[in-house]
């Protein structure tokens, strides 16, 4: 009930203006690294110091105007410019919507590709975020075409698609970030509940780990990530062919006891003004995340 009501929230459009309008604000700045890219780089400090590595999002997505995307492409090269600029350990995620996959595909790929491009002159990886089932094959064709040139582009697999196996050995050869799966999908293309949903994840991690490149194993679930823990060290799999990744501002601590632990970890930090959707899905996720608004409500 309450996670279809924030997911119905995360795609409110009025709303969305209305927060970009008014800055950080409901708690969000808790999950939400800053509104720009200064204040950004000060937090990737901040964590690579724990030795933990970081992937920036430019908050945005289902967005409709081509004026919009374009701004949100250029705001992503400026972010490569900095990580480079400030040495930080960092790359990049991004949302093939924020860049203009509802308007056209060819407009998107193209500023997916001058945003390749300038990574690739640094060394900088660029992760294709994974959104709804709509969006789902379009995404893989902007990888596809993007692959035949770069090898600096990888991606996201949801678990609780039917058809994420298939997609996981498609794409073993590359640097992928497997997850649970975040939006709401039909019953046609999705496993419901948790328990097929875990299994599936677990599942698509171990197959991932044994024969993949490299795993970004992204969840806050500590029964997964000790279940990952076992299997690595049962299967002599080297910490250095996985990563584990959460979200900024969620379970702080067990992110600082893994990479105390020498597992490598990378923190995904969202940052800027577009702060609304990303935030509700949050909230839809876990509504205990409510605590963390809460708090941060009596905490000024
Ligand atoms: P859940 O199933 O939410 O939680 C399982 C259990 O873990 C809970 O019952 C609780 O015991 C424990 N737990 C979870 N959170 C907490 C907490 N904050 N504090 C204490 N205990 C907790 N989804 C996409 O669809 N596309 C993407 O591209 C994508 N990228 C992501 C990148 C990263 C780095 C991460 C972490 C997630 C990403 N997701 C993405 C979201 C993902 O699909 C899940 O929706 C989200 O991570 C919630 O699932 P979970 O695995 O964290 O655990």
């Amino acid at each position: 009930m309450l996670k279809d009501l924030f997911i119905g929230l995360s795609q409110n459009q009025l709303l969305n203006k209305a927060a970009q309008k008014y800055g950080l604000k409901l708690g969000a700045q808790t999950v939400v690294a800053g509104t720009n890219i200064e204040e950004t780089i000060k937090s990737i400090r901040e964590l690579n110091a724990h030795g933990i590595a970081c992937t920036i999002d430019n908050l945005g997505e289902f967005v409709y105007k081509k004026e919009e995307a374009t701004e949100a492409k250029e705001k992503i090269i400026e972010v490569i410019e900095a990580i480079h600029d400030n040495h930080v350990d960092a790359h990049i995620s991004l949302k093939p919507t924020q860049l203009g996959l509802d308007i056209d595909y060819d407009f998107c790929f193209n500023n997916l590709e001058e945003i390749v491009e300038r990574a690739n002159r640094y060394d900088i990886f660029i992760n294709i975020d994974m959104e709804d089932h709509n969006h789902l094959q379009p995404s893989f064709d902007i990888l596809d075409d993007l692959s035949k040139r770069y090898d600096n582009v990888g991606t996201v697999i949801q678990a609780y698609f039917f058809n994420s196996e298939e997609n996981i050995k498609k794409y073993k050869d590359f640097r992928l970030r497997i997850v649970k799966g975040a939006y709401k999908e039909p019953a046609e293309v999705a496993y419901q509940t948790k328990k097929d949903i875990d299994a599936n994840f677990i599942k698509l991690i171990e197959w991932h780990l044994l024969n993949g490149k490299f795993a970004s194993i992204a969840t806050h679930d500590h029964h997964i990530i000790n279940h990952v823990k076992r299997f690595v060290k049962e299967s002599n799999i080297p910490n250095d062919k996985f990563e584990f990744q959460m979200l900024y501002g969620f379970r702080k601590d067990l992110q600082l006891q893994l990479a105390s632990e020498g597992y490598n970890f990378c923190t995904y930090v969202p940052f800027g003004k577009d702060w609304y959707g990303y935030f509700m899905r949050r909230l839809a996720e876990r509504p205990q995340n409510l605590n963390l608004v809460v708090k941060q409500a009596f905490n000024k």
